[in-house]
């Protein structure tokens, strides 16, 4: 390689895990710092589809992951109406010949823990409670001062902070997360035994999903359009996701009627990011929601994080910084552009839809094919470069 960089990795969600564990594993020298004081992870569940799932495995965690999550049997996806007849089943496609699964679900907190063990075991410590207070990018080094007061000089920082990244001020001044007039209804459940597939429930302008996320848990979601964004008092979260929601029979019924004020249930306004080249100035680069946000109707937010972060790695490999970064950028934006479109044009069809046989007739005949396009499209997108190839 080119020779180590002294990073600085701001934000240890998955992005920053996933960038410090590869960068450390390349021989650099990782400073990753987070905002929170101590993990905390406000989200039920999450999807990993094959494109996360290879890339898991290329930071040595693959294994770990499918023994905490759930593998969904054939990568299966049945679709079913708002009474929970069903409409057309689905599979999403496995990785690598097969050998990496189609779709798991996990538990957000249990995917950080395995990437935090992963961290210790390539010797990278987070350091919680700690952000960016000053920062001078300069044409040799970038001058940090943190919250603890350290005062250090680095070759780059990798802003990994997610939606509201303050970084982002630096590489676009004005860019700012925006509202995608979508919400988002999350709750947990016990799991029967014989719920293992992927559910996805088709209303009047609303889904709703299930989806396993260990051995005894699953989680459901309810998307639903709300242009105003509506603020919702928390303490009626339970109560207003069983109205947004009330038209649901079938499957969705039981864990809607099981919603009461114990439950755990969270609402998301989801935003966006939409930020054009560059995603970097100087020694300061954007990778993961910090640069290409998306609604999560296509559930790959995750994985664009995880493949932005191995990216990045390789591309670091270049001695020349800037080189390096643009070529990241090169290789990225169309992916995450990509991903981010379809997933806003999939939450769009769903607020439109309603419920009509001729609807439901048209999109159990197209469905596989546009599952079969979407992951085509990507590797297309991806080329050689894809994490993986
Ligand atoms: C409702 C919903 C459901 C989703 N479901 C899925 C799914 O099923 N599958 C999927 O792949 N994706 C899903 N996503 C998308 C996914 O959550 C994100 O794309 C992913 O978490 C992005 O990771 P990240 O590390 O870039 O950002 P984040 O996960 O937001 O992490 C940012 C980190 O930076 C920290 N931070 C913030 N500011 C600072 C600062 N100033 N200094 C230091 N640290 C800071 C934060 O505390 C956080 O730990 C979903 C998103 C939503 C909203």
């Amino acid at each position: 390689m080119s020779g180590a960089r002294s990073i600085l990795v701001s934000g240890a969600g998955i992005a920053g895990c996933a960038a410090a564990i590869a960068l450390a594993e390349r021989g650099h020298a990782i400073r990753l710092i987070e905002r929170q004081e101590e993990w905390a992870f406000a989200s039920s569940g999450i999807f990993l589809y094959s494109n996360a799932l290879v890339s898991l495995e290329m930071l040595g965690v693959l294994e770990e992951i499918l023994a905490v999550g759930f593998v969904v049997p054939e990568g299966r996806n049945r679709y079913l109406d708002h009474h929970g007849e069903p409409i057309v089943t689905t599979h999403y496609p496995p990785a690598e010949g097969g050998r990496v699964p189609a779709i798991v679900g996990i538990k957000r907190a249990e995917l950080h823990r395995v990437l935090a063990h992963r961290m210790s075991q390539v010797g990278v410590e987070v350091e919680l409670g700690t952000t960016i207070v000053d920062l001078v990018d300069g044409a040799e080094s970038v001058r940090v001062v943190t919250s603890d007061d350290e005062v250090r000089v680095h070759d780059l920082v990798v802003s990994c902070e997610g939606l509201g990244s303050p970084l982002r001020q630096h590489v676009a001044p004005g860019v700012h997360a925006s509202y995608s007039g979508f919400g988002i209804w999350r709750s947990v459940h016990a799991r029967p035994g014989d719920l293992t597939d992927k559910i996805m429930q088709m209303g009047t302008g609303t889904r709703f999903g299930i989806m396993p996320i260990s051995h005894d848990r699953l989680y459901t979601f309810g998307t639903v359009s709300d242009p105003g964004k509506t603020w919702h008092e928390r303490a009626d979260w339970p109560r207003l996701m069983r109205e947004a929601l009330a038209e649901y029979a079938g499957p969705a019924r039981a864990f809607l009627d099981e919603l009461d004020e114990t439950s755990d249930v969270l609402y998301t306004a989801v935003d966006e990011v939409l930020l054009p080249l560059p995603w970097h100035r100087g020694r300061v680069a954007l990778i993961g929601d910090a640069a290409h946000a998306g609604t999560p109707f296509m559930g790959q937010g995750g994985a664009m994080a995880l493949e932005d972060a191995l990216v990045l790695a390789d591309c670091l490999e270049d001695a020349d910084l800037e080189a390096a970064l643009t070529l990241f950028e090169e290789i990225r934006y169309p992916v995450c552009v990509y991903a981010q479109d379809v997933s806003r044009r999939v939450g769009e069809s769903g607020a439109r839809s309603d419920g009509s046989v001729t609807e439901r007739e048209a999109f159990a005949a197209a469905a596989q094919g546009a599952v079969d396009e979407f992951y085509a499209q990507l590797d297309r997108l991806r080329g050689q470069q894809a994490p993986g190839r």
